[in-house]
């Protein structure tokens, strides 16, 4: 990327899991129709409120999530400076911590085991424990 353009790299947090998500800003749409030829994801223009300070033209904004986004932090990463080095290093370090293996204990710190688990709407697990004591906690205030 060069000129105005930016690259990043974040990783969102959604319910349990962490996404990651790269990004490039540019004014041109060409060098972001090129990465999306590349790297799939997609393009969006920039609204007006967020026009180039430097151009006042509109931004293009293409837009990479998920795995394959994980993937090409990876491929890039011998590109960047050490300072975003460091910065993806941690980022998809805490995306592998958390979203792709299942949790063990809730954030209580108790085991989901079977005896301990429920599936809250056939798909969330809960931990049974912890909802005994909310609903101890909400007797007691009552
Ligand atoms: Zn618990």
């Amino acid at each position: 990327m060069d000129g105005e353009g930016s690259f990043t790299t974040h990783v969102r947090k959604s319910r349990n899991e962490r996404k990651v998500r790269v990004s490039a800003c540019q004014a041109q749409e060409w060098p972001l129709l090129k990465l999306r030829s590349l790297f799939g994801g997609y393009i969006m223009s920039v609204s007006a409120r967020s026009l180039s300070p430097l151009t006042k033209k509109p931004l293009w904004r293409w837009e990479l999530n998920g795995k394959y986004a994980a993937a090409l932090s990876m491929t890039l990463y011998t590109l960047l400076s050490p300072r975003r080095q460091d910065q993806v290093k941690k980022l998809l370090a805490a995306w592998c911590a958390s979203g792709r293996k299942p949790k063990t204990h809730c954030p209580q710190g108790h085991a989901f085991d079977a005896l301990n688990t429920y599936l809250y709407l056939g798909k969330y697990r809960m931990c049974k424990q912890c909802r005994r004591e909310k609903v101890i906690v909400i007797r007691r205030a009552a």
